[in-house]
């Protein structure tokens, strides 16, 4: 298995933002660290992972969802906000949660970066879990 099939797998099987050294520690055995570095850059180039922000300013690696039926399109790729969970730390892609936005006249979007902060429902509702 390539280093890229390895990491796009551990995205998957995650579902959440991971940071580079998070995807370090999980592939450490299979993958020298350099290895893996530049896979995370090949997949960000072929737009297979995409890069987001959290609150630490801590670059987190997720696989693009929804992402492929938009790239033809001359809009942006990622019209979906991120949750970063202030208590447990998770990070992820928030495809569910719908806004919109209107630029001024003149400008046109290519891409943003929206990472909205709170309480995952784990940890709102703590006491409901079995
Ligand atoms: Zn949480
Ligand atoms: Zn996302």
């Amino acid at each position: 298995m390539k280093a890229s099939e390895a990491i796009l797998d551990l995205l998957l099987d995650q579902n959440q933002g991971l940071s580079q050294k998070d995807i370090t520690t999980h592939l450490a055995k299979k993958f020298h660290k350099v290895t893996i570095y530049r896979a995370i850059d090949q997949l960000i180039t072929q737009k297979k992972v995409h890069k987001v922000l959290d609150a630490q300013g801590i670059s987190r690696f997720m696989n693009c969802h929804e992402c492929d039926d938009h790239h033809s399109e001359t809009t942006t790729a990622h019209k979906h906000i991120h949750f970063e969970c202030s208590n447990c730390g998770v990070l992820e892609c928030l495809t569910a949660a719908k806004f919109s936005f209107e630029m001024p006249n003149g400008y046109k979007v290519a891409h943003f970066s929206f990472v909205v902060s709170g309480l995952c429902p784990n940890c709102h509702h703590p006491n409901q879990k079995s």
